[in-house]
């Protein structure tokens, strides 16, 4: 696999980043997962705005232009061709002597790689997964994709040793986000999401799928749900680039409704994949 360090294109294998990188002294540093269908990005202008602004909030300065960007992921595509690909790309304070405050002169670390997309597989999707809820132990800028990701670690962990796929948190008795991923919920034939905040991540497949929702039978409101709506929910959806939209149908070992993925969830995942690149032609 060829990955991108400042500049150059290079195998994966032969990328080395210094141990005095501040990504990895003090996870100081922001990134992205752009998912790309058969060679075309998907929400590509939507992740890059979301990178400039975490870049922003932890001040550092955009190190490429909007087009810049753009070029290098398509160029890292082409050099990685195949079907369905996730772009992980991060951008750190970059190099210097072990300090917390910010160097005089910083430059930023920016490097991407390739990966397969995953989705779950067909018959996992259609019986649903479980998840465990558990109290959101995060900093008060979730709204940040930093890459300091250690509660999500800690509580995907928990999920995984549970049987479960995501861990979905609670705040103050509401539901903020999945570990990685943010939460839809089915009641009484109203969906619901919580609403941006600091508090969560602004997906874009939250804002992807809230905006194909509108031509559906199921529009969605952005509210906060409480842990009592989330218990006694009909149907759980989480969403990211790399799950799409996948049913939650056992919350905590509890059958979530009817203990299968629901009505709206069917054609909410439809009206999804009809907005997704179909392929370079498309
Ligand atoms: N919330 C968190 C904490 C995440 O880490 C992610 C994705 O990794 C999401 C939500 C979903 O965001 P997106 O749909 O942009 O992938």
């Amino acid at each position: 696999m060829i990955a991108f360090l400042n500049g150059d294109y290079r195998p994966l294998e032969s990328v080395c980043i210094s141990p005095l990188d501040r990504g990895f002294m003090f996870g100081d540093g922001v990134y992205e997962v752009i998912p790309s269908y058969r060679g075309v990005l998907f929400e590509v202008d939507a992740h890059l705005d979301r990178l400039r602004r975490s870049l922003a909030a932890i001040r550092i300065a955009d190190p490429l232009t909007g087009d810049a960007w753009r070029k290098m992921l398509e160029r890292l595509l082409s050099l990685n061709p195949g079907a369905d690909r996730a772009i992980y790309l991060q951008v750190t304070r970059g190099v210097a002597a072990r300090d917390h405050a910010f160097p005089q002169t910083p430059s930023a670390t920016v490097f991407a790689m390739v990966n397969p997309i995953r989705p779950p597989a067909p018959e996992l999707a259609g019986r649903g997964v479980g998840a465990i809820t558990l109290p959101d132990q995060r900093w008060g800028r979730c709204d940040i994709k930093t890459v300091t990701l250690l509660p999500n670690v800690l509580a995907r962990q928990q999920a995984a040793e549970q049987g479960a796929v995501e861990a979905i948190l609670l705040r103050q008795g509401k539901v903020t986000e999945g570990a990685a991923s943010n939460v839809f919920v089915v009641r009484d034939g109203h969906v619901l999401t919580p609403p941006l905040s600091d508090a969560i991540l602004p997906g874009i497949t939250r804002r992807v799928l809230i905006d194909v929702l509108r031509g559906t039978r199921w529009p969605c409101d952005e509210q906060p749900v409480s842990e009592d709506e989330l218990r006694g929910a009909d149907e759980i959806w989480l969403t990211s680039s790399t799950k799409e939209l996948l049913p939650v149908t056992s919350l905590d070992g509890k059958a979530v409704g009817d203990g299968h993925p629901g009505e709206a969830w069917h054609e909410a995942l439809a009206a999804y994949q009809r907005v997704k690149p179909a392929g370079p032609s498309a």
